[in-house]
């Protein structure tokens, strides 16, 4: 079995969705077996804060990592991206409490990753990938996240909506156990879809002081008469950005099984519960 990192770093700078803090994140190559980890470098003793299930501290909105009084919010879209394009092991330095949201979407990370491109790490031999072996769900009124086990790594997902331009939309997407298919795929399938919001919501939560770093150019917004800033990059890029977030969400179990990973209606609360019954599994 291999693992991945990037061959050389990359740098980005950005504006956080719910804080409006900008920060320069520099992700840089780190040893096999390392995982993925923040280092929140504008704090005393630079604290590292794991890519993991158990430093999650808040799911409402965005996933939140946090150690001690170091916190790092909205990790999802860049871990994602850091799954889909295959890298295992990455150091992430980044100066304030949120990762830049750029255009909502994983795009630019995605690119960044090619552009600098893989180096492979050799693990032991005999380690294998977990594998789901029974089916896990956890669902909440009518909304469920479930891991059923399957083959390939395949993740599918059903959003509903009463607006009309988003209404009932699915949309499956596997992730080939190649890196080179699996990040072609992933740059060009689910990559570039954006963050969504509703416009009667975002009204409140801007006069709650939240999404501080909100606009029209990092989120796609949705009215009772149809998107405020078309055009979409696909039909269905609302389901597809969820696709994204569950992906970035898994990440925390460290290397996500063989399974098909199908949701409905979930949150990042759903996504993180399903996360820590996959890590109680003990595969
Ligand atoms: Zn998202």
């Amino acid at each position: 079995m291999q693992q991945h990192t990037i061959a050389a770093s990359i740098t980005q700078t950005g504006v956080g969705l719910h804080s409006g803090v900008s920060t320069q994140v520099r992700i840089l190559p780190a040893e096999v077996g390392s995982g993925r980890y923040f280092v929140r470098v504008d704090l005393l003793n630079s604290p590292i804060i794991p890519a993991q299930v158990a430093a999650v501290s808040q799911t409402v909105l965005s996933t939140q990592l946090g150690k001690g009084e170091a916190s790092i919010r909205t990790v999802e879209h860049l871990l994602a991206a850091l799954v889909g394009m295959g890298v295992d092991n990455a150091r992430i330095e980044i100066d304030g409490p949120e990762l830049p949201l750029l255009d909502g979407s994983a795009r630019v990370w995605a690119e960044s990753i090619a552009e600098v491109g893989w180096r492979s790490q050799r693990v032991n031999d005999g380690e294998l990938s977990p594998v789901i072996k029974e089916p896990i769900w956890i669902y909440e009124g009518d909304t469920f996240v479930a891991a059923i086990p399957a083959p390939e790594t395949r993740f599918t997902y059903g959003i509903d909506f009463d607006l009309s331009a988003i209404g009932n939309q699915w949309h499956s997407w596997s992730l080939p156990a190649d890196v080179e298919k699996a990040s072609a795929s992933f740059a060009s399938e689910i990559a570039p879809a954006r963050t969504f919001g509703l416009l009667h919501q975002i009204e409140h939560l801007q006069k709650t002081g939240l999404i501080k770093g909100g606009s029209l150019e990092n989120a796609l917004v949705c009215g009772p008469d149809g998107w405020l800033n078309p055009p979409l990059r696909f039909a269905n890029e609302p389901v597809r950005h969820k696709i994204l977030d569950l992906v970035g969400d898994l990440s925390l179990v460290g290397n996500i099984p063989s399974a098909h990973f199908l949701a409905y209606k979930a949150s990042h609360n759903l996504h993180i519960q399903l996360a820590q019954r996959i890590l109680d599994l003990g595969l």
